[in-house]
């Protein structure tokens, strides 16, 4: 598929400093590196192919405080929900050494789904209620 009008409002959120803004005149806000490359990736569409990857990350690694974690902006405090989704954000951008590769749909570690969906885990679930039920 080609890229789509979503697609340029999506790409047209990368401002020059290599960061996303959330709508058109704001600052470029490290969460909106998350919310932005993430509906990008799942879409999966040519628009991912418009962005600065480099750019983006380089915003990200700017974004980190001494004292640890990610602000949203320069001159911010650090903060949880923006430190979550800027490493999110690293792991979806395929940062090395940040994180694995993160799912873009759950904002997960890739790998950790089907530790919780295998076939296997999922019959466990089913005995242990069965049995539960059976107790009562
Ligand atoms: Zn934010």
């Amino acid at each position: 598929m080609g890229v789509t009008d979503l697609d340029w409002w999506l790409i047209e959120r990368q401002q020059e400093c290599g960061g996303f803004n959330g709508r058109p005149e704001k600052a470029a806000d490290t969460c909106y590196s998350w919310w932005v490359y993430s509906t990008l990736a799942l879409l999966n569409h040519k628009g991912k192919e418009c962005i600065d990857i480099a750019a983006a990350r380089d915003f990200l690694i700017a974004r980190q405080s001494l004292r640890g974690g990610l602000a949203a902006h320069p001159g911010d405090s650090p903060d949880l929900f923006h430190t979550h989704f800027g490493l999110a954000a690293l792991g979806v951008l395929g940062h090395e050494g940040i994180c694995c590769n993160v799912d873009p749909l759950t904002c997960l570690p890739g790998d950790s789904l089907p530790l919780h969906m295998t076939k296997e885990n999922k019959t466990k679930q089913r005995t242990r209620r069965t049995a539960r039920r059976t107790l009562v």
